[in-house]
């Protein structure tokens, strides 16, 4: 059965709606590393001080501090997950293969500049967290919850962004190959609409 499942692709891919959808589908948690390491920093945890500064930077958080948060999360859930945002490099992939190979690694395909385009329309909801792309950017109320208030991240500046895709371009694209010679990579047109993207990943299982 296909119940360890890994989503790799660049920020604002749709990563994070696509693993959502999917983890209830399969009835797998979900681990979102960004998600994770947002929560630290609410609660200023010794790992949220030492991330925030990176993220905020769009750098990626040491190796490291990642495995740390990401091995404690494992021991609750070995039966099956839905990984969203990890592995991002070559060493957290060899530490992860190294707990419990994928099933399957599914990677979301998006050019550039559709990615600058949407980074300027998301947000995310501070009560229910869901992700949603404004049609205008003076929309704050959250479609999913009818209530929460809508935010932009503090790291989707477009700055921020064109530096986290030069690392994405660096240090995770190169899982793509990584992979695909170890036989469990199977790409998706990110570009199709959510349903479409859902649909595709759901015909590959
Ligand atoms: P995005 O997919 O848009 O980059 P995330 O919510 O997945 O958003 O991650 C936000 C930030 O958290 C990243 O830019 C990075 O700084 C940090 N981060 C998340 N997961 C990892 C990871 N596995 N390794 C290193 N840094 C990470």
């Amino acid at each position: 059965m296909t119940n360890h499942i890994l989503l790799l692709g660049p920020p604002a891919s749709g990563k994070g709606t696509q693993a959502r959808r999917l983890a209830e589908y399969l009835n797998v948690p979900c681990l979102g590393t960004g998600k994770l390491l947002r929560n630290e920093i609410k609660e200023s945890t010794e790992i949220g001080k030492i991330a925030e500064d990176f993220i905020n930077r769009g750098a990626y958080v040491p190796d490291g501090v990642i495995m740390t948060m990401v091995e404690e999360w494992m021991v609750d859930n070995q039966s099956g997950w839905l990984l969203d945002g990890f592995p991002r490099t070559k060493p957290q992939a060899e530490a992860l293969n190294n707990m419990r190979r994928p099933d399957m690694v599914l990677a979301l395909e998006v050019p550039q500049e559709e990615l600058e385009f949407r980074i300027t329309k998301r947000r995310e909801c501070s009560s229910c967290g869901a992700t949603v792309a404004v049609k205008n950017s003076t929309d704050t109320i959250c479609p999913e919850c009818s209530s929460g208030e809508l935010v932009s991240r503090s790291d989707d500046a477009l700055d921020s962004f064109k530096i986290r895709y030069a690392n994405y371009t660096e240090l995770t694209k190169p899982l793509f190959d990584y992979y695909d010679d170890l036989g469990m990579l199977r790409k998706v047109d990110g570009t199709q609409s959510p349903d479409e993207v859902f649909n595709e990943i759901t015909k590959l299982l």
